[in-house]
């Protein structure tokens, strides 16, 4: 059976042969994504997935990653701390090195393609070697609600010169002069991370990371990032603790393109100070069947985080079935419905009160964690998100009609 065969059983009908029948006019086309790091956070996590479902649509799906160094990525990191509303200021010697580091790497890059994604701020001034009338959509996967303005204002003239551009969420759309889609992201069902597993591949994933299974198990996976908050994860897992027996597991990791992460876990670690009844593990990239086992061994899925793009991680946590407790920012809150799928918190103490209230009521657990699960299959998979891709290819290739027949 083909891989796209295998989404029917789990998708909407009709929804396969709507893919074929938009994917028809590109047939044998190219289509490139660029992003900065092969490994790690939501990007990559959907670009792995996404290239054999274009494949297998007679698409041609090329991805390149941009290198850079240290001083790069740490640079980079400042604009996305920027974009999501951090008060940094980036001196111009540094924006200098920014475009020095992407013409070497459009030197190096083969950029060519019959519709080109560039992924995020990182490689956003690759755009100045875009060909006349080449298509290229600048997606960006990151908060921008309430960008730091200096920031904003020195990557708009780059994200202008795009065809159109792609936000998350309407919140995140911006005052600009080219075309804006608005388009989540999605989780795979067929992945390594989010697929079906027996109890025994669970336990022995658990068992190979010394996590016992002796109470309720609380859960946040997420990159050691600040906006994650898995301190505040802590200090609500200790408020929950005098009241319930139960254990927390911090999965995490580190991207390429992530310089803070390392800093982030020392100060995690300290927070922990050896608690045996916190798990920090600190996993290496692609650990994709533990992350699926340790969020199915889990009661409660928290996702803390104080901005976020998305959040896939909200997403992964419900498809397992299991309530989510996280922060109201970013796409969370159109995955996470209030009261339904789990609950959105603004703080510390609300985290551990819903929590609390969950690890009271199995049944609460059971009926949300049912609820989310058919709220991420009706929106949330990579399917839908095909899809959009497919919308947008058709919007740009008829730019700049403002209706399109299809
Ligand atoms: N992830 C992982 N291992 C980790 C931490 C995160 O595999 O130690 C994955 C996680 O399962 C999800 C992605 O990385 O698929 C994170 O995407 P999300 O949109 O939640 O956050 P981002 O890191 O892009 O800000």
């Amino acid at each position: 059976m083909g891989k796209l065969e295998q989404y029917h059983q789990i998708v909407e009908p009709g929804e396969i042969q709507l893919l074929k029948k938009l994917a028809e006019p590109f047939e044998g086309k190219t289509f490139l994504h660029v992003n900065s790091t092969f490994e790690g956070g939501g990007v990559a996590e959907i670009l792995h997935r996404m290239k054999g479902i274009f494949e297998e649509l007679g698409i041609h799906c090329r991805w390149e990653v941009i290198k850079g160094d240290q001083n790069f990525f740490e640079m980079t990191k400042q604009v996305h701390n920027g974009l999501q509303g951090k008060d940094v200021v980036i001196m111009k010697d540094l924006w200098d090195y920014y475009v020095e580091i992407n013409r070497q790497n459009a030197a190096r890059l083969d950029l060519s393609g019959d519709l080109v994604f560039i992924h995020d701020p990182q490689p956003a001034p690759l755009v100045s070697r875009r060909p006349t009338n080449a298509r290229w959509v600048w997606r960006c996967h990151i908060d921008i609600s309430h960008p730091n303005p200096q920031i904003w204002g020195a990557l708009k003239p780059w994200v202008e010169q795009y065809s159109a551009a792609i936000f998350s969420i309407s919140k995140f759309t911006q005052a600009l002069k080219i075309p804006q889609f608005i388009m989540t992201p999605s989780i795979d069902p067929l992945s390594d991370k989010n697929k079906d597993l027996s109890e025994d591949e669970i336990r022995a994933v658990l068992e190979r990371y010394e996590v016992p299974r002796d109470c309720p198990i609380l859960l946040q996976v997420s990159r050691f990032d600040p906006f994650k908050d898995p301190v505040g994860v802590i200090r609500a897992f200790r408020i929950v603790r005098k009241y319930h027996r139960c254990r927390l597991v911090l999965v995490g990791g580190t991207a390429t393109d992530d310089p803070e992460s390392g800093e982030v876990l020392s100060r995690v670690l300290d927070e922990a100070d050896g608690d045996p009844e916190i798990h920090v593990l600190d996993l290496p990239p692609f650990s994709d069947v533990e992350v699926n086992a340790f969020q199915r061994a889990a009661t409660v899925i928290i996702q803390k985080s104080t901005r976020e793009g998305f959040g896939l991680t909200v997403s992964e946590a419900l498809w397992k079935g299991r309530p989510v407790v996280a922060g109201a920012v970013g796409g969370i809150p159109m995955q996470v419905e209030h009261g339904v799928g789990g609950f959105l918190v603004h703080t510390i103490e609300g985290a551990a009160y819903r929590i609390r209230q969950l690890l009271h009521d199995p049944e609460m657990c059971r009926r949300m964690g049912e609820a989310g699960k058919e709220h991420v299959r009706r929106n949330f998979l990579i399917t839908r998100q095909a899809r959009n891709y497919l919308a947008v290819w058709n919007a740009v290739e008829h730019l700049p009609q403002r209706v399109i027949q299809i």
